[in-house]
């Protein structure tokens, strides 16, 4: 059993303060506050407790990235002064292209450890590169090996550039749910991740979104991103995207729509109606100057919303603190209202919505019988004492770097802010190497 005491935890409808957490196996045994003394009292959690944290720590639940693409850790910096579409075609569909096996799996390991960093625990990765089962593995092998709880959404599009046969998307989807959905203590699942509904052609997202439901698994989709986008859909189907996609019967409680900017009152209604989940990634919209997803308006309807970084390439980062901050920004600078989205409900869309979205109840959470997935933060900083409000100040003054202890199913990956099942140092001076010969060989640079 391991016990972990904090100055503060944050549960699912109160803070906890002077908190301890007994830890068994991979589950949250009993959480108390210091004045009951419950854990002190079992004899078993005294004889046994290790990995103590310090009182100036606060425990959250490990943040929930909805969004991410972590093989773009190599291809940072070129999403600068870029709209989508051209950063798309000209740097980031070259440079996927030209990637090997061995280059995904130190990729996605960078984004792995990047992603623990900032505080996630759970990443929703829609994996753009599946082209070959060789690398596809290489990423869920990689998770296995790191420890993250990861949901593999298997990207495809049978439409437009670097479009697969059907048949092959099918099979691909088969192989994978059958060798890994739920495998390595079920951290590790699949699901359906059209890449957009413009470059899915309608009998492959109903194929594969009825492939997905009988797997329980989710289908995610980027959606309105771009003006550009809800452009083409309307001029093809004469439906905007949602209206489309709700024509296809694909939206349901297991549907994520990334980004969800551009949405007509309509489509809004809709999503609500259909109980489909919004991923709001705000730091991608403003570094593509896409636009700004209504969140504010979304939750007052009662639309779930969860909250990603996207990935690396148009972020440029993958920390969920800051993805927290600015989605807090966002919503006021664009409400007007001061009170909008507060950091109660801000860490809500981080971590129980997040869970909400892959309809599991064990994780996004601090409670007896949760996963023990925890986030140590350290408190003891310059630009964070003293505090006034626990929740502001994750919020508010917390980053990335101040992530000092990450748990995932019972087992510490980060400990004193120093990563515990890899060489960092050296999967640096690798992914560096790796990534230089990766721009040459793509042609991004001479
Ligand atoms: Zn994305």
């Amino acid at each position: 059993m391991h016990i972990l005491r904090a100055a503060w935890l944050v549960a699912p409808d109160r803070l906890v303060a002077d908190a301890r957490v007994a830890i068994d196996g991979d589950r949250i045994a009993a959480i108390e506050s210091d004045a009951t003394h419950r854990i002190d009292n079992d004899p078993a959690a005294s004889l046994h407790s290790q990995n103590r944290i310090s009182p100036s720590k606060i425990l959250l639940p490990g943040l929930i990235n909805a969004h991410t693409h972590l093989e773009q850790t190599f291809m940072r910096g070129y999403s600068a002064n870029r709209a989508l579409l051209d950063w798309l075609k000209n740097y980031i569909w070259k440079l996927q292209a030209a990637m090997t096996v061995e280059d995904v799996r130190l990729a996605c390991m960078l984004g792995m450890i990047e992603a623990l960093r900032g505080g996630a625990t759970t990443i929703i990765h829609h994996f753009k590169l599946p082209i070959s089962p060789a690398h596809t593995d290489a990423v869920l092998q990689t998770a296995e090996q790191i420890g993250v709880r990861l949901v593999l959404a298997r990207a495809w599009n049978d439409r437009g550039a670097h479009a697969e046969p059907p048949q092959a998307i099918l099979d691909d989807f088969e192989r994978l749910f059958t060798e890994w959905h739920g495998s390595a203590n079920g951290r590790i699942t699949i699901a359906n991740g059209p890449i957009t509904p413009w470059r899915c052609s309608p009998e492959m997202l109903r194929r594969t979104t009825e492939l997905a439901r009988r797997h329980g698994a989710p289908t995610v989709c980027h959606v309105s991103e771009t003006q550009d986008e809800v452009a083409l859909t309307l001029e093809e189907t004469g439906h905007r995207p949602i209206e489309w996609l709700d024509e296809l019967g694909v939206l349901g409680p297991d549907f994520h729509a990334i980004h969800g900017v551009w949405l007509s009152d309509r489509e809004c209604e809709m999503l609500a109606q259909r109980g489909v989940t919004v991923v709001h990634c705000p730091a991608a919209n403003m570094i593509l100057a896409s636009g700004v997803a209504p969140v504010t308006d979304l939750l007052r309807r009662g639309v779930n919303v969860a909250l990603g970084t996207d990935g690396p390439a148009s972020n440029d980062g993958q920390d969920m603190i800051e993805a927290m901050r600015l989605a807090a920004y966002l919503a006021r600078v664009t409400t007007l209202d001061a009170q909008a989205l507060p950091p109660r409900q801000v860490i809500d869309l981080a971590t129980t919505n997040g869970a909400r979205a892959l309809a599991v109840a064990n994780i996004g959470r601090l409670q007896p019988g949760a996963k023990a997935d925890v986030v140590a933060l350290d408190l003891n900083a310059v630009h964070i004492q003293p505090i006034g409000d626990p929740l502001a100040s994750i919020v508010y003054n917390a980053r990335g770097s101040d992530v000092d202890t990450v748990i995932i199913d019972g087992r510490v990956l980060i400990a004193d802010k120093r990563v515990q099942v890899i060489d960092e140092a050296a999967l640096l001076d690798e992914c560096r190497d790796r990534a230089a010969h990766l721009a040459r060989r793509a042609g991004i640079v001479p």
